[in-house]
């Protein structure tokens, strides 16, 4: 961990996470809040409006996470809270169908052209596990591939890293999951092809699926080298495997019709989460209709949720995927744009070795100057001096992602104010990049 000093003015927030930590372990809901990638105080939120995020000690910050994604209007849209109190004025759960979910699937199948049916959960870790379940019951294999550095949910079968070797069997991540639970599933190292040729060619007939992030954002941001998502799907039709594209992360945010809007490659099941549900917890897996049909209760695969399809959650969702036109995507591609440019002009002047990457809105800096194309290579930066850039704008009131390996997500909100906001704390960011020490 880099040497640097935490300014300490944030004391409620320091009461809030000691209060936390005595109910909650490590204090918090979701690792990654904790800050233990760059130590400090977890900043507790206490509202949020267009781009800024306000604390319990009432500092103001420009927002950079958006919530890991969902928030791509800004918070507290007008148009998507009044549909949300519209709906909650009507009750909040019912637990049997209603014409939201509808609208929602309807949306979502409108939208993404390979969704020809759609089944809604409550969070992208069940879209995943429930993908995942649908591919071995439809074609009768155990295996599944993914790739080091995608993250798809803590899915017990998908908490599994590659060891050394070009393709290991999983070793669970974490204490927990069984080797059995882990032991089907097959890591690859990102973007390399050949790999995945060899692993279909080392368990004929065994794979069920390769699932993928569409474009990872889970090590920071990794987009696809030209050509490897359709090899994906080649080698997967190829070899009686479904293609999964996990657009948790990606979906209905890098564009209308999410990576897929793209690169236009054609999964059989696709995942989604985050903007489609407006800041609540709904996401959704679907694709393929003759496979969907194998789904429960049409078919024998069971999945279930007592709050899927939830009336409050698919009214923020779609009333979210109603306002991104092409306009609002036109809008958000080009202050994420902007901030990026920033970012790297700043850190250029101090001679900072970095890499900023993009999939379309979505972006990342890296402390190396050399490409990252995988996880091995995301590494390889030098993360101690995100530590310090990530204190520095901290305590200037911009709240970037506490990892070096999170993707930054801005929004229709990010206006010309809040871009200044960012311009004007980038100089001291850097310069504390710079001389930062391992
Ligand atoms: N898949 C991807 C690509 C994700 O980025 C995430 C979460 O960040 C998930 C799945 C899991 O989603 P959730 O946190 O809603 O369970």
């Amino acid at each position: 961990m880099a040497c640097v000093s935490f300014p300490y003015d944030a004391p409620v927030s320091q009461t809030l996470f000691d209060r936390a930590s005595l109910v909650t372990p490590g204090g918090v809901n979701s690792p990654v809040r904790a800050f233990r990638a760059v130590g400090g105080t977890p900043r507790f939120m206490v509202s949020g409006t267009g781009p800024y995020l306000t604390d319990a000690d009432g500092r103001e910050y420009v927002d950079l996470v958006c919530s890991w994604g969902p928030m791509i209007l800004g918070h507290s849209h007008p148009e998507v809270i009044a549909a949300v109190q519209e709906a909650v004025a009507r009750g909040t759960s019912f637990g049997t169908p209603g014409e939201g979910e509808v609208a929602l699937a309807e949306e979502i199948v409108a939208r993404i052209e390979p969704v020809e049916q759609v089944r809604l959960v409550s969070s992208g870790t069940e879209a995943t596990m429930s993908a995942i379940r649908l591919a071995r019951g439809f074609t009768g294999r155990a295996k599944v591939v993914k790739f080091a550095g995608c993250y798809h949910g803590h899915v017990d079968a998908l908490l599994a890293a590659a060891g050394s070797g070009v393709a290991t069997f999983g070793l669970p991540d974490t204490p927990g999951v069984t080797g059995a639970q882990a032991g089907d599933t097959i890591v690859l190292p990102y973007n390399d092809l050949a790999a995945v040729r060899e692993a279909f060619a080392a368990h004929p007939g065994e794979i069920s699926c390769v699932i993928t992030e569409a474009s990872p954002g889970n090590m920071g941001v990794v987009p696809p080298l030209d050509g490897f998502n359709a090899g994906l799907k080649e080698l997967c039709a190829a070899n009686g495997a479904l293609y999964i594209s996990d657009e948790v992360m990606t979906g209905f945010r890098t564009s209308k019709a999410g990576w897929f809007g793209v690169d236009g490659v054609r999964p059989d099941l696709m995942t989604f989460g985050k903007v489609m549900g407006g800041g609540f917890p709904a996401a959704a897996f679907g694709g393929r209709a003759d496979v969907m049909a194998h789904l429960a209760p049409a078919g024998p695969v069971y999945q279930a949720g007592t709050l899927s399809g939830n009336p409050v959650a698919t009214a923020a969702g779609l009333a979210q995927l109603r306002l991104l036109d092409d306009a609002a995507y036109a809008k958000v591609d080009a202050v994420s744009a902007e901030i990026r440019g920033l970012v790297s002009e700043a850190l250029a002047k101090e001679g900072v070795a970095h890499t900023v990457q993009a999939a379309s809105n979505m972006f990342s800096v890296f402390f190396t100057d050399r490409p990252v194309r995988n996880y091995e290579d995301a590494k390889q930066q030098e993360a101690f001096r995100f530590t310090a850039f990530f204190h520095s704008l901290l305590s200037q009131g911009v709240y970037l992602p506490p990892s070096a390996f999170e993707s930054w997500f801005v929004s229709t909100a990010h206006d010309a104010r809040a871009v200044e906001r960012i311009a004007a704390a980038l100089p001291a960011a850097a310069r504390a990049a710079s001389e930062a020490t391992a």
